[in-house]
């Protein structure tokens, strides 16, 4: 089902992938120098991150989702839950949580080999999911650092009003901006925030392009195994940068070839030769067994093209960009539209948005247990998107970081026999047609 990328002009693929791989380390190496260097180190979630807000004072930026899912890419992940699950934390808690702690316990050696500093702040921007307090709660008892929390209301009508949006800028004008001030010693230069913002505007344009490539067919990307490297700069420390905008352009020159030249998307085995089912994927993906996972969608032509789960750090294809104009009312619409902070109805409506405008043939649901962010509905709405589309939906759980609730054949049958039956069904119906 692929051809090798060399034999393609896989090289102009390589040089983003490059990019990205120079860009993540250079953070870890900042991360290891910082407190030698007199920096300061902050700790953030992904969604909702204020990773603008946070050049402006010079930190250097910690995540420590990326951390987990790093470590899970790199096999290290077994041992940090053991160890987490050995000091009494139940089975059923969110594994990327488990892994952190688990690393901390064992001499906080991030996945580039290298120390991880104790943060200086805990920055807490409350977007939809409760584990993400629990989590900095168990942080700061360890490390007895700061603590700064962004509260983002929930998005219960699907809707953002201008009470909410002054009620989370009041927040950062009175205590986050503060704390940061009083953490990096250096005063907050709204200039600066508003250069950052357009930074980001730019970059988000071209992931947005990149995201709705997938319309095409042949879809010229994976939008959820290749869609989770495209967003991986944007919805962490990067955004705001100017090496992340060049990113963005070198992604997008690489998709727009690959439309010129009717290609598919790249896998770890090379081009993808032909697209046979089309489908939107509901969840996070499975990070320790990320290749083989991919592998089973690939090997029968299936092609992910629109995901939830690249959406977690913002909802751009819906039109919001960082906004230099209005940079801390921006800055608040952003929290506030991320996918965590939306209500099940409000998935279900993009959900069966994105299956329209994607022309996908099913819907699949990759459910996440112990994420009971993603996970708690996902039966319901799978029901429903279903209904409202007509197209079978699929269902398959695996976990995060935890390599013990992969269960490759267990999850490869079932794919299987999901694709295989797609596949089935657009042929009758073409025939029929
Ligand atoms: S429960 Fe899910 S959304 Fe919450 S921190 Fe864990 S992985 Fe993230």
């Amino acid at each position: 089902m692929t051809t090798d990328i060399t034999a393609q002009g896989g090289v102009q693929k390589e040089k983003s992938m490059l990019l990205q791989k120079a860009m993540i380390s250079a953070n870890y190496d900042a991360l290891a120098r910082a407190h030698d260097e007199g920096k300061k180190v902050s700790s953030t979630f992904v969604p909702g991150n204020l990773n603008e807000l946070l050049m402006c004072f010079d930190m250097v930026r910690n995540l420590p989702e990326i951390n987990a899912l790093q470590s899970a890419m790199r096999k290290q992940t077994g041992a940090y839950i053991m160890e987490a699950e050995r000091a009494g934390h139940s089975e059923d808690v969110c594994t990327y949580v488990k892994s952190d702690l688990g690393m901390m316990a064992k001499g906080s050696i991030g996945p580039s080999g290298q120390p991880l500093p104790v943060p200086d702040l805990l920055l807490l921007s409350y977007t939809g999911c409760f584990t993400f307090m629990k989590w900095f709660e168990l942080v700061r008892d360890q490390y007895n650092c700061e603590t700064a929390m962004l509260h983002v209301p929930y998005q219960a009508d699907g809707k953002i009003t201008d009470n909410m949006r002054q009620y989370v800028v009041m927040q950062l004008r009175e205590h986050i901006i503060p704390s940061l001030e009083r953490v990096s010693g250096i005063k907050f230069d709204i200039d600066r925030l508003r250069e950052h913002l357009a930074e980001s505007a730019r970059a988000e344009d071209d992931l947005v392009w990149v995201l709705e490539s997938a319309k095409h067919k042949p879809s010229p990307i994976d939008a959820y195994f290749g869609g989770v490297y495209y967003c991986g700069p944007i919805f962490t420390a990067f955004r705001g940068a100017p090496e992340t905008t060049e990113y963005y352009r070198e992604v997008r020159r690489e998709v727009e070839q690959r439309i010129e030249l009717g290609l598919g998307p790249v896998t770890p085995e090379g081009v993808l030769d032909e697209e046979r089912v089309r489908v939107v994927v509901e969840g996070p993906p499975n990070w320790t067994h990320f290749r083989d996972f991919w592998k089973m969608f690939y090997d029968e032509g299936a092609v992910v093209v629109a995901s939830s789960y690249t959406k977690v750090g913002g909802l751009y294809d819906y039109g919001f960009r960082h906004d230099p104009d209005n940079p801390l009312e921006t800055l608040a619409d952003y929290c506030l539209g991320c996918y965590t902070n939306h209500s099940l109805p409000a998935r279900v409506n993009m959900l069966c948005d994105y299956m329209d405008k994607y022309s996908a043939d099913g819907f699949l649901v990759n459910s996440i247990k112990s994420c009971n962010s993603f996970s708690a509905g996902q039966l319901l709405l799978l029901r429903e998107v279903e209904q409202r589309t007509g197209k079978p939906a699929g269902f398959i759980e695996t976990d995060l970081v935890d390599p013990r609730y992969f269960s490759s054949a267990n999850v490869k049958n079932r794919l299987e026999s999901y694709f295989q039956m797609i596949a089935q069904k657009k042929t009758r119906h073409g025939v029929a047609a």
